[in-house]
């Protein structure tokens, strides 16, 4: 089958990872690129070997697309899949999905209601260590899990200290951009869903304008679970890791809150260490292959419209926690409440 993709976007995420991921498909293939500057949108498509270079949405959506990738910075995610949606192509779009859970809602139903397929592109549930830890918990290795703890605290790259640390209407801020990751591999790791979450964040001198660029949260879940998590920018000598501990055993990732298929997890438990091993497949290619296998209408993407709206539910309401001071309530239906 082959799938004709369009990039909203020219973005380092999808020259570093996604165009890759895209052909690596069998039919996968780029037919056109948009830029908002239509200069860059040409110098892009020519670096890139995609033969289209466009400047406005419609354009895009008026070129042989099947889907539309989304990567954009964040503000313009909800207009773009609105309108790619509204012209019945299938989205796979960049993390936080929208602004704010009300509008992502939007676009959840937008799709549902036009039949095409949504997809949040969280990769990390396409890491072979966190596919490793949930099968581990799924069939009951660490007993009953009780406690998890996300590092994912790491140094911003000088090539991408742009608008995540200057721009708060381009939903800039780490809550927004690593956070919603914890938020989402906590929920695919644990199968449970965080019903609450208080927050401390910071301006530990790389942000400015009022932008956070560290963060704690500690999230309670469904089950009576409690984790935390550390999202940081400024923080260049820190390992990342997930670790999640139980009645009858750990889980310790290190180095697994990356986008490259690296790390280890060992499993701790009264007859010792055992190292998990999994498979190190390039975590956006799976991404795309169950992205293009939920277009053939085999299951869904890995992480869904509705998980994007879970994980920015989680962050806005780590936000506003860490605003007032205040434990907030998470519901995915209704968004962050006090
Ligand atoms: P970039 O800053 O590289 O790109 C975002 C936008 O900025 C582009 O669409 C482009 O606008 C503009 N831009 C990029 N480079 C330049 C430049 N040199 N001069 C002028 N404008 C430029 O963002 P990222 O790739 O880091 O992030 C894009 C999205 O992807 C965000 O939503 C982010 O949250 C998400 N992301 C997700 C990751 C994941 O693993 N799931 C990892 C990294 C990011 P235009 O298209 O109009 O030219």
């Amino acid at each position: 089958m082959s799938v004709k993709w369009g990039l909203i976007g020219a973005s380092t995420i999808a020259r570093q990872f996604m165009i890759n991921a895209i052909r690596a498909q069998e039919g996968g293939e780029i037919t056109v690129v948009m830029s908002s500057n239509p200069e860059r949108a040409k110098v892009y498509a020519g670096e890139n070997g995609i033969p289209l270079a466009v400047s406005s949405v419609d354009d895009l959506l008026n070129a042989d697309i099947d889907a539309a990738y989304i990567s954009t910075t964040n503000e313009l995610h909800l207009e773009q899949a609105l309108a790619a949606i509204k012209a019945g192509k299938h989205v796979l779009c960049e993390k936080p999905l929208a602004l704010t859970s009300a509008d992502a809602r939007k676009m959840v139903a937008a799709a549902k209601a036009a039949g095409i397929v949504l997809g949040t592109n969280h990769h990390l549930r396409n890491a072979g260590a966190h596919r490793a830890m949930r099968d581990a918990i799924a069939s009951g290795r660490i007993g009953k899990p009780i406690a998890a703890r996300v590092f994912h605290a790491v140094y911003l790259p000088e090539t991408l200290q742009g608008w995540r640390i200057t721009k708060p209407e381009a939903g800039g801020g780490v809550v927004l951009d690593i956070t919603v990751h914890d938020a989402d591999t906590l929920r695919f790791v644990l199968g449970d869903d965080p019903v609450e979450v208080s927050a401390f964040a910071q301006a530990a001198g790389m942000a400015g304008s009022g932008l956070e660029d560290g963060a704690m949260c500690i999230w309670r879940f469904k089950s009576g679970l409690i984790a935390q998590s550390h999202e940081g920018f400024t923080t260049r000598y820190a390992d990342t890791g997930f670790e999640v501990h139980g009645s009858e055993g750990s889980l310790i990732g290190r180095t697994v809150m990356t986008q490259k298929p690296i790390g280890s997890v060992t499993l701790r438990t009264a007859k010792g260490d055992e190292d998990l091993s999994f498979d190190r497949e390039d975590l956006y290619v799976r991404s795309l292959r169950q992205f293009h296998a939920a277009i053939r209408g085999e299951g869904h993407p890995s992480a869904t419209g509705e998980d994007g709206v879970w994980s920015l539910t989680s962050a806005e309401a780590a936000l506003q926690s860490a605003g007032s001071g205040k434990a907030v309530k998470i519901d995915p239906k209704l968004g962050s409440m006090k």
